[in-house]
């Protein structure tokens, strides 16, 4: 039987503990948390929020001249060039 480490402190473990393949609950914390990291990383984040992406995609679904209910996007007047 090979030895089992934990992989966080190198303690040995043995399979059947309650936290294994770790020695504790802090190191199987330790872990998770790594491995969430690593992974978003990897990833990347989305260029827009979902929120964003999902009213950009419904902007043109949507006719221009139906949109009387939602806020107008208007720049205020001063920001107006002219
Ligand atoms: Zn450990």
């Amino acid at each position: 039987m090979p030895e089992l480490r934990c992989r966080v402190c190198k303690k040995l473990t043995r399979p059947g503990e309650e936290f294994f393949p770790f020695c504790s609950k802090r190191c199987k914390m330790v872990d998770l948390g790594a491995w969430v990291d690593e992974r978003y990383r990897i990833c990347g984040f989305p260029l827009l929020p979902p929120e964003e992406a999902a009213r950009s995609v419904r902007k043109d679904d949507i006719d221009p001249e139906a949109t009387g209910d939602l806020p107008a996007a208007s720049p205020a007047p001063e920001d107006a060039p002219r």
